[in-house]
């Protein structure tokens, strides 16, 4: 536990919470500023600053349950659709540091947004990206 993080806190049952869901290695609780209506986040109960930092088991122990909690949403509130999305980094607009995966649930007439303009780019500049990442190029590269 990170003694200064607030979702360590919700975890250990110190800072209040509305939690949704939970198990052994998982807690689900309500986002205090939802995007839509039922808006929630799944974090492991093991600190992690995010998903770089993240241990397999918790990536794929937090996955499974942010699905259940979709599933119990789905039953609950009945939206349209739901996105599930992790920040990873400040400039990502990651702003606590407690790998978490929002689950959103979407409605038809909700005010949300694609947030990324789709561009286009050149195929061959497609392609230098791909081999670049298949080649595990580092930023000092840059
Ligand atoms: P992110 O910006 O991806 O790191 O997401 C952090 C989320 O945590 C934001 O959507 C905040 O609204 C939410 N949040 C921050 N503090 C709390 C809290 N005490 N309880 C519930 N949600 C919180
Ligand atoms: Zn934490």
């Amino acid at each position: 536990m990170a003694s200064d993080c607030i979702f360590c806190g919700i975890v250990a049952g110190k800072l209040p919470a509305q939690i949704v869901d939970s198990d052994e290695h998982t807690v689900a609780f309500m986002d205090i500023n939802p995007a839509t209506p039922g808006h929630a986040l799944v974090v492991p109960r093991t600190h992690t600053a995010d998903l770089m930092e993240v241990s397999d088991e918790d990536l794929e122990r937090t996955s499974v349950a942010a699905r259940r909690l979709a599933q119990k949403m789905q039953r609950a509130l009945e939206p349209d659709g739901f996105n599930v999305l992790n920040a990873c980094g400040s400039t990502a607009w990651q702003t606590v540091f407690h790998y978490h995966l929002h689950v959103i649930p979407r409605y038809e007439d909700d005010p949300l947004k694609l947030p990324w303009i789709p561009r286009g780019a050149p195929e061959e500049e497609i392609a230098a990206i791909a081999e670049r990442i298949r080649a595990g190029d580092s930023d000092e590269d840059r």
